[in-house]
């Protein structure tokens, strides 16, 4: 991912390095490139714009003109309004004062919710905690059984009282697991929701009913990041319907260009928290914009 952005953007500083001086000419053309390499990636329209002016801002300034390297300090501001789209700090999970901490899970189906529970139960347990999942998908038949599946690879209990077939009301076993985990002594609930192909009201309802029932301490967006141009409806839907505190980028070891990497912690101001890079419990990562960014301009 980011191969094709990151060659172009490369290329683009090789050229303004090698400059003593930069006209406003000079400028432009450099902003032009990163436009060009970022439409191509993907990066929505707003976010583009938003960001080139911010770097041509800057790069006009006359800290830039004055410096021993203008072009040197280009790049630099590139690197740092990078990092601000991607969300400024590394943003870590805030857990309750008093447990369980409670995180729900949410966006459209197979962007990897289900995978993404058992990897987190598999990260908290490496860290000393007692997670348990909650099977509040109980639209696809096959859900519970999945959630069912990755538990056991992590190691963690999963609450699931019914079967998953359509039936079962998902807000109840959500708030019921929450009187569980107190009594079996869990301190992380992390609570799977169901997910549909398209934005579906009804589902979205469900996922607001869910959120209020169990009053979670993180609501994490989940987003493969090969979706593209989709990234940014998608994330405004499930920004209004279910309000999340922080995105989870799946699937970035395919060869997604990187436009929803980019796009959505901008466009929602909800930081990326973490990263997913493949389909095993260990295949992922907290999210760090300065180390992502540096992966760009690598
Ligand atoms: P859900 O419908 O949102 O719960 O999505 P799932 O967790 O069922 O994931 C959908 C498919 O994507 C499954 O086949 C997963 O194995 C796969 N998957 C999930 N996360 C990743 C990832 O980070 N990388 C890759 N390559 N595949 C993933």
């Amino acid at each position: 991912m980011f191969n094709s952005l990151s060659d172009r953007l490369t290329t683009t500083f090789k050229n303004l390095r090698g400059k003593g001086r930069l006209s406003e000419a000079d400028v432009d053309a450099t902003i032009r490139e990163i436009r060009r390499a970022l439409l191509d990636a993907d990066v929505a329209l707003p976010v583009v714009r938003a960001f080139t002016g911010r770097v041509r801002e800057r790069a006009l300034s006359a800290e830039v003109a004055q410096a021993l390297n203008p072009g040197q300090q280009v790049v630099k501001i590139v690197n740092d309004e990078l990092i601000g789209i991607l969300g400024g700090e590394t943003r870590r999970v805030h857990f309750a004062k008093r447990p369980p901490t409670v995180i729900m899970l949410a966006g459209l189906q197979g962007a990897g919710k289900t995978t993404l529970a058992g990897k987190l139960a598999h990260w908290l347990k490496a860290d000393g905690h007692r997670p348990m999942l909650v099977a509040a998908d109980l639209q696809r038949p096959n859900a519970v059984n999945q959630l069912e599946v990755v538990g056991s690879r992590a190691g963690a209990y999963v609450y699931a009282p019914e079967p998953g077939n359509g039936v079962g009301d998902p807000v109840q076993v959500a708030k019921d697991s929450m009187e569980v985990a107190k009594s079996k002594l869990y301190d992380v609930v992390i609570v799977d929701t169901a997910g549909r192909l398209g934005i579906d009201e009804e589902l979205m309802r469900q996922a607001a009913d869910i959120r209020a029932a169990v009053d979670p301490d993180e609501v994490l967006f989940v987003i493969d990041a090969m979706i593209g141009q989709d990234a940014v409806a998608t994330a405004e839907a499930f920004q209004q319907g279910v309000d999340f505190t922080g995105v989870v980028l799946s699937k970035l070891d395919g060869d997604s260009r990187g436009g929803a990497a980019l796009s959505v912690a901008e466009v929602t101001g909800k930081p990326i928290m973490f990263a997913s890079t493949g389909e095993g419990m260990t295949d992922f990562e907290q999210f760090h914009p300065d180390r992502m960014a540096d992966r760009i301009l690598d």
